[in-house]
């Protein structure tokens, strides 16, 4: 019985959601740009997210490098990182489909080489590798690092509700929606639509000791 999507975390859990708020953490740096993709529309000026001060944090930019950091650059450089994670999302949902969750899912993505020449690396301690240089490249190029370093690249997955479709990153390795409240609505969502099927028949030929099907009440409470 898998219904413990809203029980306490495990220790495991904890430590992911401890990471994934660590913006220095190769973890942390997904959940950011997870959360970039997830904007829905352009963005602006002071949007509710402050994308521009997370930006400088996740690149680990100094002011004086932060101030090549345009909203507009980060606007358009948010569809490439969208289709990125897509891309490792669906390929883990196949991996998941043929039972194969421990696969590198993006092996096929290839770090572009005019990518790697535009960015000016650096090792910077306690940060990682610091990539400066112009901002689409250093975000990309700090994209790719982190997918190559977390612990769980199959945990970047695309919500399963039939009306959602967001990507997010799992905090474990049984969460297909990106919400709880996704979740639930799915959950019945499908089970009306199964009401509205046509009840299939009993199989007349099932063979000896079958037994009779029992109706599954919903559960209580
Ligand atoms: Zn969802």
């Amino acid at each position: 019985m898998k219904s413990d999507r809203s029980v306490g975390l495990t220790p495991a859990s904890r430590l992911r959601r401890e990471e994934a708020q660590n913006p220095t953490t190769p973890e942390g740096r997904i959940a950011f740009f997870v959360g970039l993709a997830q904007i829905p529309d352009q963005l602006r000026e002071g949007d509710r997210l402050n994308v521009q001060a997370d930006v400088q944090t996740v690149l680990g930019w100094s002011d004086a490098e932060a101030k090549k950091i345009s909203i507009e650059e980060i606007a358009s450089t948010k569809q490439r990182v969208l289709e990125e994670l897509g891309k490792v999302a669906a390929a883990n949902a196949l991996n998941i489909k043929i039972g194969r969750h421990e696969d590198l899912p993006f092996a096929s993505i290839l770090l572009d080489p005019e990518l790697v020449r535009s960015v000016a690396l650096q090792v910077v301690p306690g940060h990682g590798i610091h990539a400066g240089g112009p901002l689409r490249p250093a975000l990309l190029f700090t994209l790719f690092e982190a997918l190559g370093r977390i612990r769980n690249p199959d945990y970047i997955r695309r919500c399963l509700a039939h009306d959602c479709a967001r990507i997010f990153f799992a905090e474990h390795g049984n969460q297909f929606f990106c919400t709880p409240r996704c979740a639930n609505r799915e959950a019945s969502w499908r089970f009306r639509e199964a009401k509205k099927k046509p009840k299939k028949t009993a199989n007349p030929t099932a063979g000896r000791g079958s037994r009779r099907a029992r109706v599954v009440q919903g559960s209580k409470g």
